[in-house]
């Protein structure tokens, strides 16, 4: 099907993509639109839905898969047909023209840790007497609770963490905790799911039902003060070196726009319980770049993530806990085998004992004044590349 909007057709959003997000512009109210090409649709000019004359997708996203796939039908059709050209048209906003605001409420926000190649490389570096993996790595997809009300859409910044950290000169038996802005902000490359239909107290969503349950995708930057997680993080976990920031990206890319992209799993060894349990291309292949002030410093790989979505929501729930719509779930740092695919800036510059090369100077932590960008793309069931949403984020002092 040919696209009569200018520029889209054969561009990274195609017909074959139609993100949804929330925006802003002129005088107007914050509503849903749809992005094709550099345009986007304000949904609430053509579909007398209330769900999208709304400051967020919420309603939008608990209608559900059966809705969320004719909305996707129905908007092909209007972009695909010039009959509906002069309707259409005429109310499309150029993107150049938006500010976009953040595109759900989040519900509740979970981490996972779901790299090999990350969770290896933090373990060597934080705990370099012992196995890089501990022995529950390989059973289950580990994650934590993290903060709902701190996910900031792409562009705003973010101000450096103050906290507890160890002066030099700390050790194990006699540590000297100090107070102070983080002397190791660091980015994490991820990838955030968003959940639209909600379950009841008490179910569990087998991996089966994943597509039931999450609607789309979106790049997440988890920034990380690793000298508070470092000294906080034993015996409970990240708690305020992570609570501060996340940032996501202000499109929503639906999952249904990445079906040409799903990929084998690397392989699972052991194999999981029957209740992680997956078939084939229950993976992504989506590529990503870590700029750091408008320079690749690293290319991430998503195909190589050791657990799959499927897996992580269902061992989110397999207690018994209860999704809401708006729920987001980031997949974990996502680094590669090569070095040029870490998706950290720890990783990166090896603990900081190993500066990278960027902007022609030696870099290992964050500076006051970077700018931080996550873009990635994916193959579009069009056989061409379609764009994720891109995350962005400046540090402040
Ligand atoms: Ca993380």
């Amino acid at each position: 099907m040919t696209c009569w909007v200018p520029g889209a057709a054969g561009s990274p959003y195609g017909l074959d993509n139609l993100p949804y997000g929330v925006f802003t512009n002129a005088d107007q109210p914050a509503r849903v639109g749809v992005r094709i090409g550099d345009f986007v649709l304000p949904l609430c000019a053509v579909a007398e839905s209330a769900a999208f004359a709304q400051p967020s997708l919420n309603a939008f996203l608990a209608l559900g898969r059966e809705v969320w796939h004719e909305t996707r039908a129905w908007l092909i059709s209007l972009f695909g047909n010039e009959e509906h050209r002069a309707l259409v048209e005429p109310l499309l906003v150029p993107v150049d023209d938006v500010t976009l605001q953040l595109p759900f409420e989040v519900a509740d926000y979970v981490d996972f840790y779901c790299s090999l190649q990350h969770a290896t490389n933090v373990g060597k570096m934080f705990r370099p007497d012992s196995d890089a993996l501990t022995p529950n790595w390989r059973h289950l997809p580990i994650g934590y609770h993290g903060r709902a009300g701190t996910v900031v859409v792409s562009g705003t910044p973010v101000r450096r963490p103050s906290g507890q950290r160890l002066a030099a000169g700390s050790s194990t038996s006699g540590p000297i905790p100090t107070y102070g802005p983080s002397a190791r902000l660091d980015i994490e490359c991820e990838l955030g799911f968003v959940v639209g239909t909600p379950t009841l107290l008490g179910e569990s969503v087998r991996t089966a039902d994943f597509e039931e349950h999450v609607f789309g995708v979106l790049p997440l930057n988890d920034w990380s003060a690793r000298d508070i997680q470092s000294w906080e993080y034993v015996p409970l976990g990240p708690f305020l070196g992570k609570s501060f920031a996340t940032s996501v990206a202000g499109w929503v890319t639906p999952l249904e726009a990445l079906e040409a992209a799903r990929v084998d799993l690397p392989g699972q060894d052991p194999k999981p319980l029957d209740y992680l349990s997956v078939g084939a291309r229950s993976g992504y292949d989506i590529d990503f770049e870590v700029l750091l002030n408008g320079e690749v410093v690293s290319r991430p790989p998503y195909a190589a993530l050791y657990w799959s979505p499927a897996q992580m929501l269902a061992h989110l729930t397999v207690n018994g806990a209860s999704l809401r719509t708006g729920d987001l779930f980031g997949s974990g740092t996502i680094s590669g085998d090569d070095k040029a695919q870490r998706g950290s800036f720890l990783e990166l510059s090896w603990g900081g004992k190993e500066p990278f090369r960027a902007g022609g100077m030696d870099r290992t932590f964050l500076e006051d004044g970077d700018e931080v960008t996550l873009r990635a793309s994916a193959t579009g069931v069009a056989g061409g590349r379609i764009a994720l949403g891109e995350v962005t984020g400046r540090i402040v002092a």
